[in-house]
């Protein structure tokens, strides 16, 4: 396993107390905390480059530019993508997949059309397309899921059966944990033309990544999900594809030539880069990059299924807790419920021990619907945790369990 303590050592934040207590941080799935070298990136960017991008003559607009695509070719290197302009920024996973949806989705489907989503998609990866497709008069079909929380892949079997033209899933589920077999599920969307979307909000963060042997057609991805700043967050394409696109946002940046009535548009992917751009996210996602890569993906991958793996364990044994999505192979995210104490009473009662969890739908109410529950409690790890974190939870868990009645087991 990682040396969680050493790396704990990066993170300010995690030096702080809550409540008088260690903070033992475990809400990573809705957003991670960041290490000195990403606050020094981004400081350093102010202090020495700051100006704004693309348009200015003089030397320190072209180091800011310079700042800002070096950080695009290694957002391109990190996911291996296409090429360098493949790699349009975002605020995030939302604004990926919306823009995807509002200028792929828009130009090429037509009423009558399908647009496949899953049961376990989050809101982001499902209201974008519910809009598109009551826009277009298009079905919108979602896959179920089993049981034991997977893709049901005879049912994405009968989606496709219907030629769907576009296909969208979560690589990882954020509520469940699931690691979906992305690249079957791209072979067998491409083998009835459809172009395929992923949701890479909870991948990226946590796995080795690699868009081309992926061969999706879009992935989104969300920077402060994987130790960079808020409202940093890419779209990565191939680049024939975006190409062909209409652009998504108008203003300044995304043009060639204005004329009074009409534009013609930049080449990409400045075309979908209207406005100022958030030079200091992605300056900060790159040193989140390169923080990750020195630690190494495959690592960490390991590091947070061995926490998921102890916490399920430690978890169950719990009388009245149920723990949610796949046993056996999957991402450092475990969702639970205890017997009939609200989710929120359980994290209001472990903020008391300085334990940070998050409960609710997570923003996967259809999923809850399936559950048959309103809402979860949800750890959700990251490479700073440790398994003395993962006993802190289940202590405190007990001790809330117990102040409704339940008796440990
Ligand atoms: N998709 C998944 C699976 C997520 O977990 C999240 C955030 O929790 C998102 C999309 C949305 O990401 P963002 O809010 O960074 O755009």
């Amino acid at each position: 396993m990682l040396d969680a303590a050493r790396l704990r050592a990066d993170f300010p934040l995690l030096q702080r107390q809550e409540h008088g207590r260690r903070l033992v941080y475990l809400d990573n799935a809705a957003t991670t905390q960041k290490p000195q070298a990403v606050l020094d990136a981004i400081l350093d960017y102010y202090r020495t480059t700051n100006a704004n991008v693309h348009r200015g003559a003089y030397g320190l607009a072209i180091r800011a530019t310079e700042a800002y695509e070096a950080a695009r070719e290694r957002v391109a290197r990190f996911l291996n993508a296409w090429a360098p302009e493949g790699v349009v920024f975002t605020r995030g996973t939302t604004e990926a997949i919306n823009l995807v949806a509002g200028a792929y989705g828009r130009a090429n489907l037509r009423q009558g059309d399908m647009v496949v989503v899953t049961a376990m998609d989050h809101h982001s990866n499902l209201v974008p397309w519910q809009i598109l497709c009551q826009e277009k008069g298009a079905v919108l079909r979602m896959v179920e899921i089993t049981e034991d929380g997977r893709i049901d892949l005879s049912d994405y079997g009968q989606a496709l059966e219907r030629r769907p033209k576009i296909v969208a899933f979560p690589y990882v589920s954020n509520s469940l944990g699931t690691v979906n077999p992305a690249g079957q599920l791209i072979r067998l969307a491409h083998a009835v033309g459809a172009v395929v979307v992923v949701d890479g909000a909870q991948s990226t963060p946590h796995l080795r990544v690699d868009v081309q042997a992926l061969d999706c057609d879009f992935y989104a991805c969300s920077g402060h999900k994987m130790l960079g700043p808020m409202g940093s967050g890419a779209l990565v394409a191939k680049p024939a594809l975006l190409e062909a696109m209409p652009p998504y946002h108008g203003g300044g940046e995304m043009i060639s030539k204005v004329w009074d009535d009409h534009s013609t548009y930049n080449k990409i992917p400045h075309k979908f880069e209207a406005g100022t751009p958030n030079v200091e996210g992605a300056v900060g996602l790159a040193a989140a990059i390169d923080y990750l890569e020195r630690i190494g993906l495959e690592q960490i991958a390991e590091h947070e299924q061995a926490l998921a793996k102890a916490a399920i364990e430690r978890l169950s044994q719990i009388d009245g807790v149920v723990v949610y999505g796949p046993r056996g192979h999957r991402a450092g995210v475990v969702s639970f419920t205890y017997g009939d104490v609200h989710p929120h009473d359980i994290a209001t009662i472990l903020d008391q021990d300085g334990i940070c969890i998050r409960a609710g739908h997570h923003c996967t109410q259809p999923l809850m619907r399936r559950l048959n529950v309103a809402a979860t409690a949800r750890a959700s790890f990251y490479l700073y945790n440790s398994l003395e974190e993962v006993e802190a939870l289940a202590t405190s868990l007990v001790k809330a369990g117990a102040l409704f009645g339940y008796v440990p087991a």
